[in-house]
């Protein structure tokens, strides 16, 4: 890409965006991002990571998946084929496998379970794109994107073995239901994915499908740190990832 498109696309974002300059252009623009200085609000980690207490989810309940697609424009195609999404609900089965066996206890291998980029700490995506337009920032472990590199060969798809990542195989925009003008679009040919909301975190605010659980199921915090709240659950409760044989180490921890 061109700078001068790049240049124009960050400066489209910034007018459209509520944020001041410096979270946006964090967010937006990767190779300068550690020349500019963090607002102080910004909420910052070492390592962010987040634990979902899957025995809270109760079945039917799509409210975090809501907030986190609306405030993202993810975009309703209508069809299972072209579903682009960044956090859902799988079959335990199916998010733990090798996990589920006859006699498992009551309830735990009906309960859905939801799923999302895992922001892993060794993401294959990272090594096999060709572009960097994913990669992982060294100062808080999130995994990012920047569309405006990605050339949509897919190979990162292909790299994840979460299913974490979904191509726009059409102009999501004319699907979305209400644009968030707070956010930027994507367009055909691109991949997309769970950000960690990155974008909420530069402006003092936590992810929003942990907003929206009304449950309390949803945790969001600083590995790096041994008071925060993910540190205290993870060492009260017996947790799981996903596939840990893969030798990913996912950042989303499940309390079953
Ligand atoms: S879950 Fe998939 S997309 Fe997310 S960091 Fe890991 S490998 Fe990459
Ligand atoms: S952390 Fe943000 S981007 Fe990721 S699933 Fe939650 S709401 Fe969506």
């Amino acid at each position: 890409m061109k700078s001068s498109r790049r240049t124009f696309l960050k400066i489209t974002g910034l007018s459209l965006m509520g944020w001041g300059a410096k979270p946006v252009l964090e967010v937006l623009a990767r190779n300068e991002s550690s020349k500019i200085l963090k607002p102080p609000e910004a909420l910052k980690a070492k390592r962010w990571a987040m634990v979902i207490n899957s025995r809270r989810c109760p079945h039917g309940c799509t409210d975090c998946i809501q907030a986190c697609h609306n405030i993202h424009n993810v975009p309703d195609f209508g069809n299972e084929k072209d579903e682009i999404k960044w956090i859902w609900h799988e079959r335990f089965g199916d998010a733990f496998p090798g996990q589920e066996h006859p006699y498992i206890q009551a309830g735990v291998k009906e309960r859905p379970v939801l799923v999302l980029c895992n922001h892993c700490e060794n993401p294959p995506c990272v090594r096999v794109c060709p572009t960097q337009a994913t990669f992982k920032r060294a100062e808080d472990g999130i995994v990012m994107m920047d569309y405006h590199r990605c050339i949509g060969c897919r190979f990162c798809i292909a790299g994840c073995p979460y299913g974490a990542r979904s191509m726009n195989y059409r102009d999501p925009r004319p699907f979305i239901k209400k644009i968030n003008p707070a956010f930027p679009t994507r367009t055909k040919g691109v991949v997309e994915k769970c950000n960690f909301c990155v974008e909420r975190l530069a402006a003092g605010l936590l992810p929003a499908c942990v907003v929206a659980c009304k449950e309390k199921a949803l945790f969001f915090g600083d590995l790096g740190n041994p008071d925060s709240d993910v540190r205290k659950l993870l060492r009260a409760h017996f947790t799981i990832r996903r596939k840990p044989e893969l030798g990913t180490q996912p950042q989303v921890y499940y309390i079953v």
